[in-house]
């Protein structure tokens, strides 16, 4: 224990001797600060050795080694290399999971900064830059601070701290099992069972200071899908001679517009459907003998979603048959709605506004986005929130989109992250004791 933390150990002793649990914030306060500096450096190395999905090895490493400097004893390789540890406080109480998601992405960082990354991985058999382009790095730097914060506080904690350091939430590559769908598979919210779990991401749209939050559907159920139509191969020239899988797709691709602007009630959420990947053909005069489409189906309702799916089905199926093709139509995985129940939303939301100001917490629309969170939010009521990542004086309007070589998000952004994932842990197991 450093001698700020033993002074701050001994000030929050007696703090919590004299007053109840209310008081908790200005202790949360001076701790997160009393570490900022340090958790600004781990999020830099963290951010130099950036990592793909199913591959943070050594991502996993450190953050294992910072959890065990805190006393804690981190279980690794959890769902291939995700990092769980335990903290029970010193009084009985809920159990309350925290999630930070730790990949990075095949992308080629063009940041001017010292600490940007050089790093190399491979990504479906090819060599690639890899870089933190989601900005993950701040979301392990921010949960280690809430567990530095935490560990420091633990004999006057009601409840128990499960911290889920989760890799892949970009996606397993090809072929693999991954992230927070294999972590709930592995029972990561059993033993000690978890009754609510929070997260949140960082943004690079939104300011520094300020959080963005809804209730409900806050994130896209998303459906991967791939179309194979089989026709029979001929010359260019006698296309009666021959099925034709390019008309076809043609047509398809035409046909299921209509699924989103006839079948959908679209004043209440929405949905998108999109063909992201077409393949067929090798020259203008051979008409191909098969062909395949990969899409992606965004839906912000589940009854709407399966609307969705059974149309894209019967669509596909038809104009397959107009056309005497063959096509067979596959999902091949999916992610849930990112669903922040309402309860929990309403029970939680004055803890947001408290930490971050009321001014700066905005209810946002949904996104058609999607975020494997929702996986664990379908076990257990969870609470989804986007924390502003631009540094001051950056406008909105100017700072890179997630996932492109130029994403950036400032420093200063994760202190309000550290104090509000530990403001809303206490608030919970506060608000379950009261009742
Ligand atoms: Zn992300
Ligand atoms: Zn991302």
């Amino acid at each position: 224990m450093k001698p700020t933390h033993l002074f701050l150990f001994f000030l929050s002793a007696s703090l919590f001797a004299q007053h109840s649990f209310a008081q908790h914030e200005p202790l949360v306060d001076r701790l997160a600060s009393s570490i900022e500096s340090e958790i600004i450096e781990l999020r830099h190395w963290f951010h130099q050795n950036a990592e793909l999905s199913n591959r943070e090895f050594k991502t996993a490493a450190r953050i294992a080694e910072e959890l065990t400097k805190l006393g804690l004893e981190p279980e690794i390789e959890v769902a291939h290399t995700g990092v769980v540890a335990v903290l029970e406080g010193g009084l009985p109480g809920p159990v309350v999971a925290l999630r930070a998601d730790i990949d990075g992405l095949p992308v080629n960082e063009r940041c001017n900064i010292p600490w940007a990354s050089r790093m190399m991985g491979t990504y479906n058999g090819d060599k690639v830059p890899v870089m933190h382009a989601c900005g993950h790095d701040t979301h392990i730097a921010i949960l280690l601070g809430v567990a530095n914060v935490m560990t420091e506080i633990r004999e006057q904690i009601p409840g128990t701290i499960k911290f889920i350091f989760q890799p892949a939430e970009e996606g397993a590559p090809a072929g693999e099992e991954g992230g927070a769908e294999l972590m709930v598979k592995e029972g990561v919210l059993k033993d000690p069972d978890v009754d609510a779990i929070f997260g949140l991401h960082i943004a690079s749209y939104i300011p520094v200071g300020q959080i963005a939050v809804r209730s409900g559907s806050i994130m896209a159920a998303a459906d991967a899908f791939r179309i194979d139509i089989q026709g029979v191969q001929t010359h260019g020239s006698t296309p009666w001679s021959g099925v034709d899988p390019i008309v076809t797709a043609a047509q398809m691709i035409n046909s299921m517009q209509t699924i989103v602007s006839r079948n959908m009630e679209l004043t209440k959420a929405a949905t998108v459907l999109t063909i992201g990947s077409i393949h067929g053909g090798i020259r203008s005069n051979i008409i191909p003998e098969k062909l395949y489409m990969l899409g992606t189906l965004r839906s912000l309702d589940n009854d709407m979603k399966e609307l969705a799916k059974t149309r894209l089905r019967e669509v596909v199926e038809a104009i397959a048959k107009v056309n005497g093709a063959e096509a067979t139509l596959e999902f091949q995985g999916s992610y849930p709605i990112t669903f922040n129940d309402p309860a929990l939303f309403d029970q939680m939301f004055p803890t947001l506004e408290k930490t971050a100001g009321e001014e700066n917490v905005f209810i946002i629309p949904s996104i058609t986005g999607a975020e494997d969170f929702s996986f664990f939010q379908e076990q257990v009521p969870g609470l989804y929130f986007f924390l502003g990542g631009i540094a001051e004086g950056t406008k909105p309007e100017d700072s890179a989109p997630h996932h492109t070589p130029d994403f950036f998000v400032d420093d200063s952004s994760m202190l309000l992250g550290i104090k509000t994932m530990s403001n809303l842990t206490l608030d919970y197991m506060k608000s379950q004791h009261n009742e």
